[in-house]
């Protein structure tokens, strides 16, 4: 597996490309759209291997939107581990490019991570919670241009409403009360 995408190829926080509205992706894909999609999920699957993330001194992600990479386009790379991390070959709860994303339906309730949430694109730390929606159903394309919909609940809702924000300009801390980080309204629960 070759890497293209290390830290310094991230985009960081201020970067303009961060503030953007992504780009619909073209289908069918480009071999350049292709190849983006793949360079992207490599980052993730070594980012997660503890001895090769450490080689490449990789942050640890489970997902990695194109604007992150400095590509303004409305692709996600997702790798959500398995919820049964102790079963043998664990298969991961979703492993895949999304492309042109959009949330069709979303509960009321919230719920928010109770460490708060993180970015590879935001060096700093910026402590606490991120209320979302705590269900959401997404309509997506894959590399084929085939059209999906899935509903999603609880953290990958979260991992998915992080990666769809960074299509439309948005990062995790817009999302923190400055004032009451850690406040909770009963709507919200813990994810
Ligand atoms: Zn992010």
């Amino acid at each position: 597996m070759t890497i293209r995408f290390t830290m310094d190829k991230i985009t960081r926080d201020g970067d303009p490309v961060l503030r953007k509205v992504a780009a619909p992706v073209p289908f069918p894909l480009s071999a350049e759209h292709a190849q983006l999609a793949k360079d992207m999920m490599t980052y993730l699957v070594i980012s997660q291997d503890e001895e090769q993330n450490e080689q490449y001194g990789l942050r640890p992600g489970v997902g990695l939107a194109a604007p992150q990479v400095g590509e303004s386009l409305q692709m996600a790379a997702i790798l959500i581990p398995s919820a049964d991390p102790a079963k043998e070959d664990p298969e991961p709860y979703f492993a895949g490019v999304i492309f042109n994303p959009v949330i069709i339906s979303e509960t009321v309730g919230r719920g928010a991570l109770d460490t708060g949430e993180g970015c590879l694109s935001v060096d700093q730390d910026v402590p606490g919670f991120v209320p979302r929606s705590k269900k959401i159903t997404v309509r997506y394309q894959d590399e084929n241009g085939d059209t999906y919909e899935k509903t999603l609940r609880n953290y990958p809702a979260i991992v998915f409403q992080h990666e769809i924000d960074h299509l439309h300009g948005h990062l995790y801390y817009d999302h923190i009360d400055r004032q009451h980080p850690w406040a909770v309204d009963d709507n919200t629960k813990y994810v």
